[in-house]
């Protein structure tokens, strides 16, 4: 079965101007993708508008008003780090529809796994606040939206992005349906994502963060996945998996103190494949959240697509120069595991 992809230019539309997030982002995916023909292998996904009723899913009526007339007004900034432009409240409909089409093609078994190339990006948004580069939480959305519309008991929503998902986390706190684990640099923006945050009252325990101290790379995120996310993966049987891919962890990337390569992400990306097709019959779909090296970013992507497709790839930077040796994580590895009960 082919691997599909959402990606449309309205997603260029959400003008940030002198920022880090900015449309480059994608077109350096996109053309890199082309470049090395792996764009013909991939099936697309057109992405649509998500309805505000669907948007409402997730946040309060008043902040999606809030966020139509900031657009309609020419734009402005909501937060210290997030600013809007004229275009910003359409193309974020698109991303949380785009994510919404990659659900519906996965659940409806044409597409085994799918990957929205979208911005802005999510994980940030809490139901009435927008943060962090996020104006509307896609993945919270698209969770929802799948509960709702295939009226799935379990979800996982895997965030390997190197920042906490606080409004991920925010959404689904209190429902044991939909298990969040997220693996991020600790302490660091946005200041969620504390080990002992794991869930309220019936969901006590579906919540799973893993607060890395600066310096982690391929081989301490491999142990996280070997040891935390795989079994706790097992033990929540999910019937269909979700992932806020951020490529931010990159050694390259310039706004967070990670060693991931391009390499890594490719053997974490195999990891989840392998959860999905022994969990949940193979439906998987990842959405962009963060990474801010151009290079590092499309490479990663690639690397992405190309173990979802079942290809080899190339790593065209390397490892980082700067590593000189592992992290120690035992002790957080086995205090998450004895939090969590894992095996
Ligand atoms: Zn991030």
């Amino acid at each position: 079965m082919s691997v599909g992809y959402v990606y449309d230019p309205i997603y260029l539309k959400h003008d940030t101007g002198q920022h880090v997030e900015v449309a480059a982002r994608l077109e350096a995916i996109i053309a890199y993708l082309e470049k090395t023909g792996l764009k013909e292998q991939l099936t697309l996904i057109k992405p649509r508008p998500a309805t505000v009723d669907e948007i409402a899913l997730v946040h309060t009526r008043e902040y999606i008003k809030e966020i139509e007339e900031t657009a309609q007004k020419g734009g402005g900034w909501l937060d210290p780090d997030t600013v809007m432009s004229a275009g910003s409240y359409e193309a974020a409909l698109y991303a949380a529809g785009g994510l919404i089409r990659a659900v519906e093609a996965v659940m409806g078994g044409k597409i085994s796994s799918a990957f929205t190339l979208v911005r802005p990006p999510g994980h940030h948004a809490t139901s009435g606040q927008a943060k962090g580069f996020c104006l509307f939480n896609n993945i919270a959305i698209a969770a929802k939206y799948a509960l709702a519309e295939y009226n799935l008991e379990r979800i996982l929503i895997i965030d390997f992005d190197v920042h906490h998902g606080n409004g991920t986390q925010d959404t689904f706190y209190d429902d044991p349906r939909v298990m969040y684990i997220s693996a991020h640099q600790y302490p660091f923006y946005p200041g969620s994502g504390d080990i002992g945050e794991t869930g309220g009252g019936a969901a006590e325990g579906s919540n799973i963060n893993i607060p890395l101290p600066a310096g982690c790379g391929d081989s301490e995120y491999l142990k996280v996945f070997e040891q935390i996310i795989v079994p706790a993966s097992r033990r929540f049987s999910p019937r269909l998996i979700l992932v806020s891919a951020g490529y931010d962890n990159h050694w390259a990337d310039p706004l967070a103190m990670m060693e991931v390569s391009t390499s890594g992400f490719g053997q974490m990306t195999g990891t989840i494949k392998g959860l999905a097709d022994e969990l949940c019959g193979g439906r998987l779909a990842l959405t962009l959240e963060g990474g801010y090296n151009l290079d590092a970013l499309a490479a990663s992507v690639k690397a992405t697509f190309d173990v979802l497709i079942g290809n080899s790839f190339e790593d065209p930077l390397g490892q980082s120069p700067r590593r000189a040796g592992t992290v120690d994580i035992d002790h957080l590895i086995g205090a998450v595991k004895e939090l969590h009960k894992l095996p």
